[in-house]
């Protein structure tokens, strides 16, 4: 398999045993037999090419595409089978009027920036989301009342046969955690390749002080001095779950050095050395303290990659 994307790709695109630990935010995470660094989209069709030839099509299984890595839990052992990574090559932004054209691999953080430069409001919400736009159009990622459902106009897709198609917002069939690609991850997976977002005219002073709010009330209440997935758990409808893991005393709880955090309840943070094994096992406990204490069924809103007991 290395012989074969060695022959398309540079070497220095291509890594073997690749550490996953360094490109997730928990930090954890064994290594990735291949590793392949994707800077555009004829790379991504080659990549693919590759693997479908080769009969490696299930996403997740036999192939993974990885963007910022923000909400991810790999298992220690690893992945089998190959990592296909957004660089920061695939990251071009373009202002037209009041919309920008993105490629997948720009984090949301540089596109928000984009935007206030640009006067172009309604993207301050995205701005502290520490994923890449691929990633964020998956995870219909959202904060503060803003998601990307709200703001995304049409969406550029690779299929498995490289053939590139474009989907309106309604057609992503955005919601709650939830897009097309998430639905289409098993069976004719999609990769996301470019996005148009549609803002409006705004006044940058208002747009930069927005975001300075937000990220102040993001280092208020959240973890960030730790690894973390961000929330760990999706909110249950009518709940919180922070509060729910609060009241079912688990504030601080632990399972090696993954903890429930003591400043936020919904984050579970690696305190330094955690194992994707003690998050997992941590995971597995609030569900189940949770579900014995208030009877609600927490579900990860971290997706988990890799082998786990
Ligand atoms: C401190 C912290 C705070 C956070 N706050 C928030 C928040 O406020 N709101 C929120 O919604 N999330 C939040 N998150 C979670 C995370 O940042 C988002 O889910 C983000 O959208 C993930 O993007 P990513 O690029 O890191 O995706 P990854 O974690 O790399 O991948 C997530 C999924 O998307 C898929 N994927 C990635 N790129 C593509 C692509 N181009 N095409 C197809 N599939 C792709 C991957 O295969 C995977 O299944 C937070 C995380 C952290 C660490």
């Amino acid at each position: 398999m290395h012989e074969r994307f060695s022959a398309v790709f540079e070497p220095e695109q291509i890594l073997a045993d690749e550490n996953m630990s360094a490109h997730t935010t928990f930090r954890v995470g064994g290594a990735a037999d291949i590793f392949v660094e994707i800077d555009s989209t004829a790379a991504l069709a080659k990549a693919l090419a590759i693997l479908k030839s080769e009969g490696l099509t299930r996403l997740n299984r036999d192939f993974y595409i990885l963007g910022n890595g923000s909400n991810l839990l790999v298992s220690d052992a690893g992945l089998r089978g190959v990592v296909l990574h957004l660089s920061k090559q695939f990251s071009h932004i373009r202002v037209e009027g009041t919309t920008l054209v993105c490629e997948a691999g720009a984090t949301l953080a540089a596109i928000a920036h984009r935007a206030c430069e640009s006067s172009l409001a309604g993207f301050a919400f995205a701005a502290g989301i520490p994923g890449s736009l691929g990633g964020a159009i998956v995870m219909n990622a959202g904060a503060y009342g803003g998601e990307m459902k709200q703001v995304v106009k049409s969406v550029r897709l690779m299929t498995m046969d490289g053939e590139i198609i474009e989907k309106s917002a309604e057609e992503m069939h955005f919601s709650y955690r939830h897009s097309l690609v998430k639905e289409r991850m098993s069976q004719s997976p999609l990769v996301v390749l470019e996005v148009t977002i549609a803002l409006s005219e705004g006044c940058q002073d208002n747009i930069r002080a927005e975001m300075e709010e937000l990220a102040e009330k993001r280092r208020a209440k959240q973890p960030l001095e730790y690894p973390s997935a961000g929330s760990t758990f999706k909110r249950p409808e009518g709940y919180f779950a922070g509060k729910l893991i609060d009241d079912a005393g688990l504030r601080g709880f632990s399972s090696g050095d993954a903890q429930v955090s003591e400043k936020h309840c919904g984050f579970v943070v690696n305190k330094g050395s955690a194992t994707a094994a003690d998050i997992h096992a941590l995971i597995l406990e609030v569900q189940r303290r949770v579900k014995a204490s208030s009877g609600v069924a927490l579900e990860p809103e971290v997706i988990l990659l890799g082998d786990f007991e």
